[in-house]
């Protein structure tokens, strides 16, 4: 059993082993080295800080943080960092080695990380917020770069953090440095369609492969979970490929109308009340109604774990789409297999943000900075030479989607490995 002796994170580590399980399923049909199964079951450097901030009422309170690199095969490490109350080690584990396949099926030069801290953001203000941002960096400083490991945006975090990430690392360091961190405002180096990229990236693959698999786009309904950046700008780049958003949902509860909702309306809506509750000629329910939608496709864009072994039978959907990084269980994708439930990756599927942290690190190196028509055509290209790869890559392997794209990354990093041997 070559992955008896992987790296346990202490607490839950489902996630870390939902991918040491899924490495396992694919080295039974790609030829990995034992010496790459070496690296990949080990993350390269776990970080854990505390983070002591001042609150507004002059108290300090501390805050767990961590900053974790998977692996450098392929390139300087990069990876979101989350700000979350459920953030823990074994699911930041698990993140950047999601963020390693990830880079490898697109065919980017980076390697994986991923960070986090334990904190609900909503519940602190905004200079708290700062201060908390900026102690994280400075904690951090020696260990992250351009050329080491550089910050990118994930759930909770956004622009703004991003901003005060950038001026710590610049200001620390004493010189100004915008490829250290990505998704920033276009001010300070971003890229022009950043907050769009994860759902944009994600409607073009979708509709990529219903064209090359002749799935239904015009008209076709989709449900999506989640409706933070990925989830909203899904729903709004699905009504510009002709696709009928049929619900949308929070953490709270989404709503639902088979007609199709008006998701300008909408976003409206939510951009005044800050939640989905009362919005006009829809039926408010809840997620597990909307995961269990009659629909042709389904998109969880909020968090992992979602659609997990006690309520995969229950999914009514034609195809899945994950747009939240592990929203499917491994046991869950067994079930949805059996009762002929195609899945469409995260690691192919949700990778339009990474694409553009790559533009944006590339455009704040060279600082020549690309206009937004050409990282919309980058985009798009990205997106279709990826797919075009895994599809290849899956025929070997009945069309599995899931297996194509695993089986490609891993044979990528293994290459790049072999490549490089094992310093020293
Ligand atoms: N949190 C993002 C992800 O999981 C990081 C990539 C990015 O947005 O740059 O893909």
């Amino acid at each position: 059993m070559p992955l008896r002796n992987a790296y346990r994170p202490p607490g839950d580590s489902s996630l870390w082993d939902s991918f040491l399980r899924r490495l396992e399923t694919t080295i039974q049909v790609a030829r990995i080295h034992p010496a790459t199964i070496q690296y990949l079951t080990h993350p390269k450097r776990i970080v854990g800080v505390s983070l002591p901030v001042v609150m507004d009422d002059g108290g300090v309170r501390n805050f767990t943080a961590y900053r974790v690199i998977h692996n450098i095969a392929r390139g300087p490490a990069l990876g979101g960092v989350r700000y979350h109350p459920e953030v823990g080690l074994g699911q930041t584990c698990g993140m950047a080695a999601w963020m390693t396949l990830k880079s490898a099926v697109f065919g980017l030069p980076f390697g994986g990380s991923a960070g986090g801290v334990v904190v609900e953001p909503a519940k602190l203000s905004r200079r708290e917020l700062e201060r908390l941002s900026r102690r994280y960096v400075t904690e951090l400083i020696e260990l992250i770069g351009p050329d080491e490991d550089v910050l990118a945006p994930d759930v909770g975090t956004n622009a703004t953090v991003m901003a005060w990430f950038q001026d710590t690392f610049t200001m620390t360091r004493g010189q100004t440095t915008l490829s250290a961190v990505t998704g920033k405002p276009t001010p300070l180096g971003g890229v022009a369609v950043r907050d769009e990229g994860g759902g944009q990236g994600l409607v073009y693959t979708l509709a990529d492969l219903a064209r090359a698999k002749g799935w239904p786009l015009d008209g076709a309904s989709i449900a999506i979970q989640g409706f933070g950046q990925v989830g909203s700008a899904v729903a709004r780049y699905a009504v510009r490929e002709g696709l009928k958003v049929v619900a949308v949902s929070t953490s709270r509860g989404g709503v639902y109308n088979p007609e199709g909702l008006d998701v300008a309306a909408l976003e409206q809506h939510y951009a005044l009340h800050g939640h989905l509750e009362g919005f006009p000629e829809a039926k408010f329910i809840t997620n597990h109604e909307l995961l269990t939608l009659k629909v042709n496709y389904l998109v969880p864009a909020a968090i992992e774990g979602v659609i997990h072994e006690h309520n995969a039978r229950q999914i009514a959907a034609e195809v899945v789409i994950e747009g939240a990084n592990g929203a499917i269980t491994p046991e869950a994708e067994y079930l949805l297999k059996l009762q002929g439930v195609q899945v469409v990756p995260d690691i192919l599927a949700n990778g339009g943000g990474l694409v553009l942290s790559y533009l944006e690190w590339v455009q704040d190196l060279s600082m020549l900075f690309f206009e937004e028509a050409e990282v919309q055509q980058k985009l798009r290209e990205f997106i279709h030479q990826s797919l075009q790869a895994v599809l290849e890559r899956a025929k070997p392997l009945q069309g599995d989607l899931r297996a194509g794209a695993y089986a490609l990354a891993l044979e990528r990093i293994n290459e790049a490995t072999r490549l490089r041997g094992v310093y020293p």
